[in-house]
C-alpha cells in the first residue's frame, strides 16, 4: 500500500481485471506489471474505482489515526458532520450518532449544512450577477475534473468555497472568541474522498485538520466498542438551517438557495454523474444557443449526489432511494431556519489552478499505427473497439500505451488469438496423434502425428471415426459418459500398439482422442522378456553345475579329512617306541 496517496491499491488483492480502468471516467489507472495503480496527477478522486473493484483492492486512505491523535494529545476538537449523515445514520440513529461522536472524545459537533447554506446563498447571488452560465463549485471532484481536463471551463466556475470550507470558516469565527487557532482542530466527516484533497489544498491550509469518511468513522466506532444501540440521544452544538439539509441530493444547492427548479426550467440544470457532467459541458462549449439560456449548472460527480459518495458504501436494503427519503424526512423534521452568520463574499472566495498532466506532446499517427500493429491490428477491421482493456477504442488504448499508462498485453482478443495459435502449434507439433470428433463421432480435425499413425489425410474429415478405427471406445464414452477412458489398444492393420486417452469436451459436445504410439516399447518389452527367460535357463544350468561341483568338492574334502585323521593316528603310533608305524610314507595318499 502507498501511504501518502488518497486512493490506495492493495497489490495482493489486485487481480488484473481492468474493471477499475473501465469504470474510471478519466482513465487515471495505470497498468504496470499486471497491477492497476492510480496515477495521482490524472485522478479526480471521484472514488468510482473504490466502489467498483470486486476484490476490494482499491480503498480510501484512512485518517482516523490522525483525528484520534488530536483527541489523545488534548486538543479541543470540533466536528463538521456532512448533511448526508442523515442518510447513513437514519431513523433512531440520527441523534445517537452525535453522542457516539462525543464518546469518541470530540468536544463540539455541528452540521456542515451551516456551511452549505453560506455556499448556496453566495452561489445564487452570483447567478443573478453574471450573464454567463455559472457552474456551482461545491463538489471538489467536479472542480478537480475541470482543473485537470476542462480548463476552458475554469472561468465558469462559481468561485465560492465548498460547504466544508465555509463551515470551517464559521467554526473558526465562533471558536476564535475563546481559543487560539493552534489550540483546536477541525475534523470533517462525510462520504467523500475528494474532500481529503480539498482539505490539503494550499489555499485552504489551516481550515480542516483531518477529513474522514463515514466508513472510516464506522470502523473507528467498532474499534472503540461504541455501539449506537447503547448511545443516548444528543443534540448538535448548533442547529443547522433546515433547507441546507437537502444539500447532498441532486439539485440540493439549488433547493438550499431557494432557486426552485422544475423539469421545464431550462435555465437551471441540476445534474449528477460523469456522463451528465460531460454532456452539460459539451453543451456549454457548443454555441448551440442552449449555452446562453442556462444560468446555472449544479454538478455533483456521484450519481444521485453525495448520498452515493464513495466513503459511505451502500449497504442498506433500501438503497439510494431509501437514502434520499431519509434526507427528505430529516429536512421535514426541522423547523424552517435561516442562516444567521453574517457573510462577506470576499471571505468565501475560491481560486482555481490549471493542472498540467505530463504527456508526450507529439503522438503521431505513425506511433499509433505502430502500437496497433504490435497487437495484430493491421487494418481498420482488426480494431474491434470491444472495450475489454478498459479503453473505449483500440486507438485510445494505443495512445495510452505510448503514454505509459497501458500495456500491450491488455488486448484480450489479441492475447486470445495468440493463445489459440500457441495451442494449435502445440497440437500440430505433438508427437502423439490427436483427433477431435463431434457429438456424432464425425472427425472434425486431427494433427499430423495422427495422420501418420493411421495412414490417412484430410480427406477423412467429416467421416465417422469407424472409417479409420474401431469406434467402440469413443461410443462407450459418448453413451455412458464419464470423465475419460484410458486403455491400450492394438491396431494390427496399422502395425500399431497405442496407449489411448479419450475424453469429452462437454460444453463443446466434442470428443478428443490422444494416441501415444507404444509399438516399439511393446516390441522391446517382448525382446526383453525373451532375453530374460533365456537368461533364467542359463542361470539354472549354471546353478546346477555349481551344485554338482560343490557336492564333488565336499565329497573330496570329506575323503581328504578322513585320510588326514588316519595319518595323524599313524604318526602318534610312530612316536610310541614299541609300536613302529605301519606305513612310513605319511604323505602318500
Ligand atoms: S478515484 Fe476516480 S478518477 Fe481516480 S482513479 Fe479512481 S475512478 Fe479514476
Ligand atoms: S458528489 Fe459529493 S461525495 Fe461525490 S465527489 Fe462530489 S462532493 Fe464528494
Amino acid at each position: 500500500m502507498e501511504s501518502d496517496k488518497i486512493i490506495l491499491t492493495s497489490k495482493a488483492r489486485c487481480r488484473d481485471c481492468y474493471r477499475c480502468l473501465r469504470a474510471c471516467p478519466v482513465k487515471a489507472i495505470k497498468m504496470k506489471g499486471g497491477q492497476a495503480y492510480v496515477e495521482e496527477s490524472r485522478c479526480v478522486l471521484c472514488g468510482t474505482c473504490v466502489r467498483e473493484c470486486p476484490q476490494k483492492a482499491k480503498s480510501i486512505r484512512s485518517d482516523t489515526e490522525r483525528a484520534a491523535g488530536y483527541i489523545k494529545d488534548g486538543f479541543y476538537t470540533a466536528v463538521s458532520l456532512a448533511p448526508s449523515f442523515a442518510a447513513i445514520y437514519s431513523d433512531w440513529r440520527l441523534k445517537r450518532i452525535v453522542s457516539a461522536l462525543r464518546r469518541l472524545g470530540f468536544n463540539y459537533i455541528a452540521e456542515t449544512a451551516i456551511g452549505a447554506q453560506i455556499t448556496a446563498e453566495l452561489t445564487a447571488a452570483l447567478c443573478g450577477e453574471r450573464n454567463k452560465t455559472l457552474i456551482a463549485s461545491a463538489c471538489p471532484a467536479v472542480v478537480n475534473y475541470i482543473e485537470k481536463y476542462r480548463q476552458e471551463m475554469i472561468p465558469a466556475l462559481a468561485g465560492v468555497v465548498s460547504p466544508m470550507i465555509a463551515h470551517a470558516k464559521a467554526i473558526i469565527a465562533k471558536l476564535s472568541k475563546e481559543k487560539k487557532r493552534e489550540e483546536y482542530k477541525i475534523i470533517f466527516i462525510g462520504p467523500c474522498a475528494a474532500k481529503k484533497k480539498e482539505a490539503e489544498r494550499e489555499e485552504f491550509a489551516g481550515f480542516i485538520d483531518a477529513a474522514i469518511t463515514f466508513d472510516e468513522l464506522d470502523e473507528w466506532l467498532e474499534r472503540e466498542n461504541i455501539n449506537l444501540n447503547e448511545c443516548e440521544e444528543s443534540d448538535f452544538d448548533e442547529i443547522s438551517p433546515n433547507r441546507a439539509r437537502l444539500f447532498p441530493l441532486e439539485g440540493g444547492l439549488i433547493k438550499t438557495a431557494a432557486l426552485e427548479t422544475d423539469m421545464l426550467d431550462s435555465e437551471i440544470l441540476a445534474i449528477s454523474g460523469f456522463d451528465e457532467i460531460e454532456n452539460a459541458l459539451e453543451v456549454l462549449n457548443s454555441n448551440s444557443g442552449l449555452d446562453s439560456k442556462i444560468k446555472i449548472i449544479e454538478p455533483l460527480f456521484c450519481v444521485k449526489g453525495c448520498i452515493n459518495g464513495p466513503g459511505a458504501v451502500l449497504t442498506e436494503k433500501s438503497g439510494i432511494f431509501g437514502r434520499k427519503n431519509s434526507i427528505i424526512e430529516y429536512y421535514g423534521s426541522g423547523a424552517a431556519r435561516k442562516n444567521k452568520i453574517k457573510v462577506s463574499p470576499a471571505d468565501f472566495k475560491a481560486s482555481y489552478r490549471h493542472f498540467k498532466i505530463e504527456d508526450p506532446l507529439d503522438i503521431s499517427e505513425e506511433d499509433i499505427k505502430s502500437v496497433l500493429e504490435k497487437t495484430g491490428k493491421l487494418n481498420i477491421e482488426d480494431e474491434l473497439n470491444c472495450g475489454a482493456c478498459g479503453y473505449n477504442s483500440c486507438r485510445d488504448k494505443a495512445v495510452a500505451v505510448i503514454r505509459g499508462m497501458a500495456e500491450l498485453e491488455m488486448c484480450m482478443p489479441y492475447m486470445r488469438k495468440m493463445a489459440e495459435r500457441r495451442t494449435d502449434r502445440i497440437i500440430e507439433t505433438s508427437p502423439n496423434g490427436i483427433i477431435i470428433l463431434d457429438e456424432k463421432l464425425h472427425i472434425i480435425s486431427m494433427n499430423g502425428a495422427f495422420k501418420k499413425m493411421f495412414m490417412c489425410s484430410e480427406v477423412v474429415i467429416g467421416k465417422r471415426i469407424s472409417y479409420i478405427i474401431d469406434p467402440a471406445n469413443f461410443e462407450k464414452l459418448s453413451t455412458r459418459g464419464g470423465a475419460k477412458i484410458e486403455t491400450i489398444e492394438k491396431y494390427p492393420s496399422y502395425n500399431l500398439i497405442c496407449h489411448e486417452i479419450l475424453y469429452a469436451l462437454s460444453d463443446e459436445k466434442q470428443y478428443v482422442g490422444i494416441f501415444v504410439d507404444i509399438t516399439n516399447l511393446e516390441i522391446n518389452q517382448k525382446r526383453l522378456d525373451e532375453i530374460k527367460s533365456k537368461t533364467v535357463c542359463q542361470a539354472s544350468e549354471l546353478l546346477e553345475h555349481q551344485i554338482n561341483m560343490a557336492q564333488q568338492m565336499a565329497k573330496f574334502l570329506g575323503e581328504y579329512t578322513a585320510r588326514g585323521e588316519e595319518l595323524v593316528k599313524n604318526l602318534m603310533k610312530v612316536s610310541e617306541p614299541d609300536n613302529p608305524p605301519a606305513d612310513r610314507n605319511i604323505y602318500k595318499k
